[in-house]
């Protein structure tokens, strides 16, 4: 067998899952990670503080039936609210650990240590923490956050229906509708993706949905 060895390779992404049905893509110029993956960091890291909030409703509800999640392949689950309680344990030292490495390395004052604070600190320091070798680490580690984050979420959500592969190109992610009462102030009914929070469809525009769907299905 011949071994083909790659002149001059150019760098590509490190982010776990990239390019998931090749070979990872490019990395940006000077960056550890493609534009998609660096992307998908940024929001993810937008959303965060987002879902933090609200999982507070999940903690602040008393346990009862249907109120558990699978965790770390458990076949029993754990109760809704112990998960939340870990998840957002997670989410603070996380956050805190990578806002750290920015204010050793780039010997910066730190942020408060407030999830909203510390993601956005991320964001701020985001061009060169994509360039930093730890950058596949951080994409995976906050991607895993959001996951964890958005399966308690629509857990807490029992009107979520599944709506099978995610239709937006290169996602290996799922979809799930939630119908919700309309009610003034609230949230609406919309689809969205368990992994990458830019790929949400509010009630309005499902037809945009339905199309991509389609065009999807008759790609493949
Ligand atoms: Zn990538
Ligand atoms: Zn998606």
């Amino acid at each position: 067998m011949t071994e083909h060895v790659p002149i001059a390779e150019a760098p590509r992404c490190v982010a776990p899952r990239c390019g998931r049905s090749g070979a990872p893509r490019l990395a940006r110029p000077g960056a550890q990670l493609c534009l998609i993956c660096q992307e998908r960091l940024d929001g993810h890291l937008a959303a965060l503080p987002r879902q933090y909030h609200r999982s507070m409703g999940a903690l602040t509800r008393s346990p009862g039936k249907g109120e558990r999640i699978r965790g770390g392949g458990s076949s029993y689950g754990i109760p809704l609210h112990f998960a939340t309680v870990d998840a957002r344990a997670a989410a603070e030292s996380v956050l805190s650990c990578w806002a750290q490495l920015v204010v050793d390395e780039r010997d910066v004052a730190a942020p408060r240590r407030d999830v909203s604070e510390m993601a956005r600190f991320l964001r701020l320091h985001q061009e060169w923490l994509v360039a930093h070798s730890a950058a596949g680490e951080l994409s995976y580690e906050i991607g895993a956050l959001y996951g964890r984050f958005r399966a308690l979420l629509d857990a807490d959500e029992p009107r979520r229906m599944s709506l099978g592969a995610c239709p937006a190109s290169e996602c290996s992610g799922t979809i799930s509708a939630a119908l919700r009462n309309e009610e003034p102030g609230g949230e609406c009914s919309d689809v969205r993706c368990s992994d990458d929070p830019e790929h949400h469809w509010p009630v309005g525009s499902w037809g945009v949905l339905r199309q991509l769907r389609q065009r999807t299905r008759g790609a493949a």
